[in-house]
């Protein structure tokens, strides 16, 4: 490939190769994930929940249910809801937090709105009767939708809040699940629904001398607003006459830089990789189009979206934004080999990152710190973002980007952060360090499940999951899990959940009615399904942070590992994933699921 012109920028396709490679090459190490700390021990007070009134107590709880969900985010929420319309109303919700919500409750930074467009993201609008103000709704709106669904679908009563699982053994002559949680409950479930979440469980950098740092800190995801003051919608007085670092420039600090560079008397963002930041161009829902919506709208826009952003030609782009402008791929489809296709789909990457690295230079206004903002690796090693203030804000003369050279900073001290031996001093520091995602499954749960015989999860999905359907595993009856792991994955992440709880749903109700006491995959069944998820990868090959990637959590921060990899492996194609979901469902024998029936002994 030589120098390529297309539209408005020119590159040479080999020159950005080599500069991918080194910019990576800077970003390895071989520490991978180990490099973070979780918010335990020592770090147990970053994890404390801000949004709730200390000193909640309740009595405990000894309830015998058909079903107890983990989770009270999307996933737990779509999960209720689907039974309610099942007919199954023996459900608790056990859930950390104060409200439902799950990431909208804990994510309230100043400036978080979903980068996926509002119509597609929030799930059940046409059940709830509710429309977004905006095509990218803000936090509090999310949240408040939340809340929304949780009232209409009645699952307030069935609540559990501030409350956590702390033990789950399947009990073999009961064929239940006995369920302990901290604050003393015993809750025995035929049924568990796990969504414990994908980007739940925060993080810290572990940079050294991060527990000597004497001045205010926090994570993103636990904002301290009666140090700040403001709200969501940002106005934080109080840091007038604050210096503030922030640590982290993925999709998190992209939406809360430009508010804390308006409200710091002096902001320091820290900088290790830069995010592509596109354009978002947010609008107010137009009324208009919102009276020309039919019945069946919402699923209708669902599917197109995803249709689009997983490669398929479609007759009409229904969103058309960022995202769906990333995913087109004319020229690949009218490729005449795989060879063709990936040489160039590589050109299109080239091209949308020049697009990307132009803005930057357009915008910002030093040319030293435009230079630095410039991603240099594909569009999907890393969360894609959008945003129309952020690079602007290093154009105020109080904000001030501190890039450590892709090495990140290198020692925290009592009194600030240094980067290259230079201390930058500060009175309140922020982690905008992101969560674990490619980590040992019950760690990011929280607890351990014991299934037969007391074999924990954490032991036999040691070397990687093993599933039907990225949700039923061999040896752990009636457990059903939403994640990411060998089930979809999208870019609408919600559109999985929503596939997800309609087939537990189904399952659950088939199982309740028919007098079926268990269900269990076959070895056979977690073995060709595997087969399946190999053979898209193999198809279409990874999508999100590729091997050659800059690290990230999408590659595992770019160290191979095969448990990780097996935990990482979904099915790019979210379609592909719910279309066999349904002709499993259409099917109605519980193909691959040993049954078990009758009225085993009861022991509430
Ligand atoms: P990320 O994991 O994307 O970002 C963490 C940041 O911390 C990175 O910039 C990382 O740098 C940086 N970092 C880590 N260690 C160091 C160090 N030692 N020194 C300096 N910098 C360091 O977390 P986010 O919370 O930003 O986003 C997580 C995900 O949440 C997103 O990818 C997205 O999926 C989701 N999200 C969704 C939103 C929505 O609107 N729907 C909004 C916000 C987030 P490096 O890149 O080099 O690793």
């Amino acid at each position: 490939m030589s120098e390529t012109k297309k539209g408005e920028v020119s590159f040479s396709p080999e020159a950005l190769k080599e500069k991918y490679r080194l910019e990576r090459e800077k970003r390895l190490r071989p520490d991978g994930n180990t490099q973070y700390i979780g918010l335990s021990g020592l770090y147990a007070d970053f994890d404390k929940d801000p949004y709730v009134e200390p000193g909640f107590t309740r009595p405990a709880l000894t309830e015998t249910l058909d079903v107890l969900i983990v989770g009270g985010g999307f996933g737990g929420m779509l999960a209720a809801a689907r039974l309610r319309q099942a007919g199954v109303n023996s459900f608790r919700i056990v859930e950390k937090g104060g409200d439902f919500g799950g990431t909208w409750y804990w994510n309230r930074y100043p400036g978080a709105a979903c980068d996926v467009e509002s119509y597609v993201y929030l799930p059940l609008l046409e059940e709830t009767g509710y429309m977004p103000t905006e095509k990218y709704a803000k936090a509090p709106e999310i949240f408040a939708h939340c809340q929304r669904i949780g009232r209409h679908f009645g699952l307030y009563k069935a609540a559990l809040f501030q409350t956590q699982v702390q033990q789950m053994d399947w009990d073999e002559n009961a064929r239940r699940w006995r369920v302990t949680t901290q604050r003393g409950d015993r809750l025995s479930a035929r049924f568990v629904i796990v969504a414990g979440g994908v980007l739940h469980k925060a993080k810290l950098p572990g940079i050294p001398g991060i527990e000597t740092f004497q001045g205010h800190s926090f994570h993103t995801s636990r904002w301290d607003y009666a140090y700040t003051g403001g709200g969501p919608m940002g106005g934080m007085r109080r840091l007038a006459d604050k210096r503030v670092g922030i640590i982290g420039t993925g999709a998190t600090a992209v939406q809360a830089i430009p508010h804390l560079g308006a409200s710091a008397q002096h902001l320091y963002v820290f900088q290790r990789t830069p995010s592509g930041v596109g354009v978002r161009n947010n609008q107010r829902t137009d009324a208009q189009w919102v009276k020309t919506l039919q019945p069946g709208w919402q699923q209708e826009r669902i599917v197109n979206f995803t249709a689009v952003v997983s490669g398929r030609e479609q007759e009409v782009d229904l969103v058309r934004d960022g995202w769906t402008y990333l995913f087109q791929d004319t020229a690949r489809r009218q490729a005449r080999s795989p060879e063709e296709a990936a040489e160039l789909r590589q050109l299109d990457d080239y091209r949308k990152m020049e697009e990307i690295r132009a803005r930057v230079a357009a915008i910002v206004k030093d040319p030293v710190t435009a230079e630095a903002l410039k991603p240099y690796y594909d569009p999907l090693c890393k969360r894609p973002c959008f945003h129309d203030e952020y690079l602007e804000t290093f154009n105020r003369p109080n904000v001030q980007l501190v890039d450590t050279g892709g090495k990140g900073v290198e020692r925290i001290t009592p009194a600030g952060v240094v980067v290259q031996g230079k201390e930058y001093p500060v009175d309140c520091l922020i982690y905008a360090s992101g969560f674990e995602v490619s980590t040992e499954y019950t760690r990011r749960l929280g607890f351990d499940i014991r299934g037969r015989g007391g074999k924990s999860l954490r032991d036999s999905w040691a070397e990687g999951a093993a599933t039907l359907h990225g949700m039923h595993s061999r040896g752990y009856p009636n457990l059903l899990i939403f994640s990411t792991a060998q089930s979809g994955w999208a870019i609408n992440f919600v559109h999985i959940l929503n596939e997800q709880s309609q087939h537990a749903a189904y399952i659950i109700e088939r199982c309740l009615k028919r007098g079926i006491e268990t269900i269990e995959p076959s070895e056979q069944a977690q073995q060709q399904w595997w087969e399946v998820i190999l053979g898209e990868l193999k198809k279409k090959g990874i999508i999100f942070g590729g091997p050659d990637c800059t690290p990230g959590y999408y590659n595992n921060e770019g160290v191979k590992s095969a448990p990780s990899a097996v935990r990482l492996a979904s099915m790019g194609d979210t379609l592909k994933f719910a279309e066999l979901l349904r002709h499993w469902r259409q099917g109605d024998d519980l193909a691959g699921l040993e049954v078990t029936r009758g009225e085993a002994a009861s022991h509430p």
